[in-house]
C-alpha cells in the first residue's frame, strides 16, 4: 500500500497553537504530513514567507514525519508533485464551513483523485485565528496564550 501523505495548506501568518495541535494530531494519523505555506495574496502578510517557513520548521523539527514547505502553485498541483492523496483543512466553526466547502469542491473538480479531509480543533484552540492574533498584537494585547513563545517574540520584533 502506498504511503498516506497529507498536505496541510495555509498562510500560517502566524502559525498558532491551534495549527500546531492539529498538525501534531495529524502526524499520528498519516505516514507523512506536509505543512504547505502559501503566500496568500488576499491577506496582507505580517511575517514574510521565509520567516514563516523558518519558524514553522523549527517548531516542528522534532517530529520525523512532518515536512514544512512553501509553494506558489495550485494546491492540487503541489499535492500531486508531493505524491499526496489528501488535503487536510481545519474546521473551527460554522463560519469556516462555506468557504471550505467551496474550496474542497473546486479542488475535487481540478483533481478528483485528491481527497479533502477536515479536522476540528481541540476545544481550547477553537477560537484562535491568525488574523485575530495579528489584530490583538497590533493593539498591544496579550497573545501569549495563542502562539508559542518564539512566535510571540518574532511578531513583537516585527512591530
Ligand atoms: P488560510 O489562509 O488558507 O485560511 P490559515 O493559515 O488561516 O490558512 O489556516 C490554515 C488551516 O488551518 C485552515 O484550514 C484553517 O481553517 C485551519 N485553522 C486555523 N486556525 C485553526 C485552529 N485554531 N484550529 C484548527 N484549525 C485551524
Amino acid at each position: 500500500m502506498s504511503k498516506k501523505i497529507a498536505i496541510y495548506p495555509g498562510s500560517f501568518d502566524p502559525i498558532t497553537n491551534g495549527h500546531l495541535d492539529l498538525i501534531k494530531r495529524a502526524s499520528q494519523l498519516f505516514d507523512e504530513v506536509i505543512v504547505g505555506i502559501t503566500q496568500n495574496s488576499k491577506k496582507s502578510a505580517c511575517l514574510n514567507i521565509d520567516q514563516r517557513l523558518a519558524i514553522t520548521s523549527t517548531l516542528l523539527r522534532d517530529i520525523d514525519n512532518i515536512k514544512v514547505m512553501s509553494f506558489n502553485t495550485l494546491l492540487v498541483d503541489f499535492a500531486k508533485a508531493q505524491n499526496a492523496q489528501i488535503i487536510l483543512r481545519g474546521l473551527r466553526a460554522v463560519s469556516d464551513f462555506e468557504y471550505e466547502f467551496q474550496l474542497s469542491g473546486m479542488n475535487k473538480h481540478l483533481n478528483p483523485e485528491i481527497e479533502t479531509l477536515f479536522m476540528t480543533p481541540a476545544e481550547q484552540y477553537a477560537n484562535i485565528s491568525s488574523s485575530l492574533v495579528r489584530e490583538i498584537l497590533s493593539l498591544g494585547g496579550d497573545i501569549s496564550h495563542f502562539v508559542p513563545n518564539s512566535v510571540e517574540t518574532l511578531l513583537k520584533q516585527q512591530l
